[in-house]
């Protein structure tokens, strides 16, 4: 599975997970500015000063407590709907660039090596394709590239007429860049024959099987994205 997230830091998966960035989160960084105003028009040191300060201590604590739960929340969700999970390198520099402003809470980045942990504990594979890769208004179907203004939430292929939306046009083109890297480098194999000889043929699972020797080679793990 691919997953991207766009500049209202929604994360969007190949297989049609959404998970919107909380309100509340927005909510509480609105008041901690304005908590932080107050405290600067304070006296140091004194008495008001001091209760401003703790409140703005407590919003600091409540807030990194459901950030963090966030995290782990969408973390485990993504981890559990697949064994390989392909992310967009979410570093903080490309995320700045990407919003054309300061973006200081990278939760994304900290969804991302959250769901790698919970993913590779399980025996699956996280992997982050290169900073460069182009994945915004990437026709699904056909691969042609589309130059999108951040306001342009849907596409029409100019070369194959499909329409697209550009979430999650953006995470297949995540998925598919990182289904070329995984096999290129040998992480993993596309198994020609499905596992299950009852399957209906048309079902659109891709098998993989993970390349790793170690464990045995008679015994190869099939893992589905
Ligand atoms: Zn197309």
């Amino acid at each position: 599975m691919g997953y991207d997230i766009n500049s209202k830091q929604t994360v969007v998966g190949s297989n049609g997970l959404t998970v919107d960035n909380p309100k509340y989160l927005k909510q509480a960084k609105q008041k901690l500015t304005r908590l932080q105003r107050q405290l600067s028009r304070k006296k140091k040191g004194s008495v008001r000063w001091k209760k401003a300060k703790s409140r703005l201590n407590n919003l600091h604590g409540s807030i990194g407590r459901q950030r963090m739960d966030f995290a782990h929340k969408t973390a485990h969700r993504i981890a559990n709907e697949s064994d390989i999970v392909v992310f967009e390198d979410l570093n903080v520099a490309g995320m700045q660039k990407f919003n054309g402003k300061m973006v200081a809470d990278n939760i994304m980045g900290l969804i991302s090596d959250l769901t790698k942990y919970k993913v590779e504990l399980r025996g699956g594979i996280h992997h982050e394709i290169g900073r460069f890769e182009r994945t915004t208004g990437v026709c699904s179907v056909c691969g042609q590239h589309h130059k999108l203004t951040l306001k342009e939430r849907h596409f029409t292929c100019v070369s194959c007429g499909t329409f697209s939306d550009r979430d999650y046009s953006s995470a297949i083109a995540v998925q598919k860049i990182g289904e070329s890297d995984l096999m290129a480098n040998g992480t993993v194999v596309r198994v020609t024959k499905t596992p299950n000889t009852q399957q209906k043929s048309g079902v659109k699972t891709k098998v993989f099987a993970l390349a790793k020797l170690s464990l045995g080679s008679e015994e190869i793990e099939k893992v589905a994205t």
